[in-house]
């Protein structure tokens, strides 16, 4: 294309339309291709390499090069400039390719005669697929028309691949998204499940990419745009805090001049209206892999998100694509919040998310729903195809997707011998949890949510350990009324009977960010101002809820419990807010409980020390090993880098659980443990052998953990600690492991 005209490009495009349309094998079209392009182009050569597998590119068909070569010729990622171009995700436009650095010659393909290169990668929606090349003999740079002409051409050919164009007799390409694919993630939700892919949000598929009428297209586009910024005003008009925050970056794209008038260019080349939106949300996801930048991916994201609302309006593809939810759906989503989580409720069988945390809100409520869930998939989100057979291995953080017969076998051997494990706890259900040495340890059970209830009986707790009320508040839109609450409390209350359940006061901050709240911008949250600092220092919403948990009793007992306390002095204040709650109430003439039990969580070392008036002051005290061990260690609960780096099982860390253990003990203070540890059978086993007699933990953990203390004898135990201990063993866990194996 010397003149680098729009029509040229418009001309070119529509010859790849009808090969496109025209019966072929993948094989001929991928030559057909090549063909038109270095004809369009007035290029010697066009070549198209694509991925073999991860980091194998292959020619897969050439104009120009030795014919030979096609299927023969292969690079590493990086080697080479086309290996370049494919892991930079970059062009490389250049008049003397022999010097350019890292250059790397094939002799099979007799490229030696040929100067200049422009190489551009081919990739849809941030996913390689491989590089597109053309050479001339003539050396020069290529101009700016005709980079743009051949990036036009490398999305057609994305696109053509994800329709599967070039799949048949002779293929290049295998079918995409029929391959059994293994991906690896992260555990976020222990547990296995097999079931059907149900995307959160299902992929846009556009058919027609290209167009001979502009003028429609513009239309089209102009007015799908109105229509985005119309929706986006009316979500803006009720929106509050950080969504305000997001939706005001969605209106600031959607009046964006700059991303209308580059997919209008786009338009103006050929393409059609909504090729041109998935060619900028290419480029977009391409960028979006290299910033590192949070705030910047944050807004490439927005762009993201808003491309694919466009794309829903030009195709007329909405959420609801008429595709029926499966009867074991697995839910695929890049990310999900805990109130659309909640919607689908029980009804998922596991859940597998490309991006997530363990503390997000989503993996809190899969926790509590006990939902398999992975999170850190990468590439899920576009490997998956709604109703793909999937199996999710939540223990090990896998996902196995259209899984080969090997592996289905052998997954569901795992999920068989989990269900004959399961079957085991259940008769041990009503049994105590009584150690071979005949120590009693009581087991209870954390929730959070009302979907928590009905494992009370079925996990055989003696009782609620810790309600994290701030669940309530998490999954709402807005703060909840004092009447909502009391019906909540009221609820939890009924189904555990007399069974007693211990309320922890709201727990914000950190990582629990309520989205109606104006988000505090501090360096380090999990050292802020959260938990009951937040309480203190802006009473309402505690003396609200202090006032909600009084009213649902009905004069019946109540416990209730206070997050991070770190000193003394604020563990006072805080009850002396339940005792001016209890005097207005009695002023009101509510009943009040019977009898109200206040402790608090021990999640600062600095509680540990606190003076022995506290200890004797306290009625309970209940440790948070999550953040207790996060500060002990100082190692941050989040950081996948770091939070796996030190063991429970540490001398230190249970020497000074050991101490806190002793403190209780010497001031007559009921104790417990209801960190995740707790629900770890060799963790609890540990905990309970150096005296903390009553763990908190998931309900689904209560069945193993009980199994294992009713299988040691927890004397032997402490002496296999602290012998380890002796010998200088920074942890435990080997020790405990070799006695437990041997012990049976
Ligand atoms: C803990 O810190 O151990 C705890 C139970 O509280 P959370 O996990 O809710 O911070
Ligand atoms: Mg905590």
């Amino acid at each position: 294309m010397p003149d680098g005209s729009e029509s040229e490009s418009r001309k070119l495009l529509g010859r790849l339309r009808d090969t496109m349309a025209e019966e072929a094998a993948g094989q001929a079209r991928l030559d057909k291709i090549t063909h038109l392009t270095a004809d369009s182009m007035g290029t010697e050569v066009c070549s198209i390499y694509l991925f073999r597998d991860e980091d194998t590119l292959e020619l897969c068909a050439t104009e120009g090069l030795n014919k030979e070569a096609v299927h023969q010729t292969r690079m590493k990622l990086g080697e080479g400039l086309v290996g370049r171009v494919a892991r930079t995700g970059k062009m490389v436009n250049t008049a003397d390719a022999p010097s350019e650095r890292g250059f790397r010659y094939m002799p099979e393909t007799g490229e030696e005669i040929f100067s200049s290169f422009l190489g551009l990668p081919i990739q849809r929606l941030g996913e390689k697929l491989g590089v597109l090349v053309v050479q001339t003999k003539a050396k020069r740079e290529f101009t700016a028309d005709e980079i743009y002409a051949l990036e036009v051409v490398a999305m057609v050919l994305a696109e053509m691949a994800e329709l599967g164009a070039f799949v048949g007799e002779g293929a290049a390409l295998k079918a995409r998204h029929t391959q059994a694919t293994m991906l690896r993630g992260v555990t976020g939700q222990e547990g296995t499940a097999e079931g059907h892919v149900w995307l959160h949000e299902p992929r846009v598929v556009v058919t027609n990419l290209v167009s001979d009428d502009p003028e429609r297209e513009r239309e089209r586009l102009k007015a799908a745009v109105e229509k985005l910024r119309v929706s986006v005003d009316e979500m803006l008009a009720g929106a509050s805090g950080e969504q305000l925050e997001v939706l005001e970056a969605y209106r600031m794209f959607a009046n964006s001049k700059g991303w209308r008038k580059r997919m209008e260019e786009d338009i103006d080349r050929g393409l059609s209206a909504e090729a041109a939106v998935e060619k900028e949300q290419s480029a977009a996801r391409a960028r979006m892999a290299q910033v590192a930048d949070a705030y910047l991916r944050e807004r490439l994201h927005d762009l993201d998100d808003l491309s694919n609302r466009l794309l829903r309006i030009l195709t007329g593809q909405g959420s609801e694509t008429g595709a029926e939810m499966p009867t074991d759906p697995i839910l695929i989503a890049r990310n999900i919040g805990p109130g659309e989580l909640l919607d689908y409720g029980r009804r998922l069988k596991g859940i597998v998310l490309e991006e997530g945390s363990v503390g997000s809100h989503a993996a809190i409520v899969a926790r509590a729903l006990a939902i398999p869930l992975v999170i850190h998939a990468a590439r899920i989100t576009t490997e998956a195809l709604n109703g793909d057979h999937i199996m999710v291995d939540g223990d090990q953080g896998l996902v196995h997707l259209r899984p080969d017969e090997s592996v289905v076998s052998a997954f569901r051997d795992k999920i068989a011998m989990q269900a004959q494990a399961q079957e085991r706890y259940a008769s041990i259900r009503q049994k105590p949890a009584m150690s071979l040495c005949g120590k009693r340890v009581h087991l209870f059970m954390n929730a959070g949510l009302l979907a928590d209830l009905p494992s009370l009986p079925s996990s055989g707790a003696e009782g609620v350990g810790l309600f994290r009320t701030e669940l309530q508040f998490l999954i709402r839109n807005q703060m909840p009324r004092r009447n909502e609450l009391v019906e909540v409390y009221k609820r939890v209350l009924d189904s555990a009977g007399d069974k007693p359940v211990v309320f922890r006061t709201l727990d914000i901050g950190s990582d629990k960010v309520l989205p109606y709240m104006k988000p505090t911008d501090e360096p380090n949250p999990a050292l802020g101002w959260r938990a009951i600092r937040v309480g203190l220092d802006k009473p309402g919403v505690m003396r609200m809820q202090i006032q909600a948990l009084l009213r649902a009793a009905e004069g019946r007992s109540l416990s209730v419990m206070f997050p991070f306390v770190a000193q003394y002095e604020e563990f006072r204040a805080a009850r002396a807010e339940v005792d001016k709650a209890v005097a207005i109430e009695r002023k009101l003439g509510h009943v009040v409980p019977e009898k109200i039990t206040i402790g608090t969580m021990l999640e600062t070392p600095s509680l540990a020390y606190a003076s022995k008036k506290f200890f004797e002051d306290v009625e309970f005290i209940s440790i948070g090993g999550n953040d207790l061990k996060q500060f002990f260690f100082a190692a941050d609960r989040e950081n996948e880098r770091v939070r796996r780096r030190y063991d429970t099982l540490n001398v230190s860390f249970l020497t000074f659980l050991e101490g806190i253990v002793q403190r209780c003990s010497e001031s007559g203070t009921s104790l417990s443990f209801c960190g995740e540890d707790a629900g770890r059978p060799i963790e609890a086993v540990c905990l309970a052998a150096i005296g903390l007699h009553r763990l908190s933990m998931r309900p689904a953990s209560i069945g193993p953990v009980k199994s294992l203390i009713m299988r040691t004898d927890l004397d032997a135990l402490y002496d296999v600690i602290c012998d380890a201990r002796e010998r200088g063993e920074q942890s435990v866990r080997a020790s405990v492991l070799d006695y437990l194996r041997w012990s049976g």
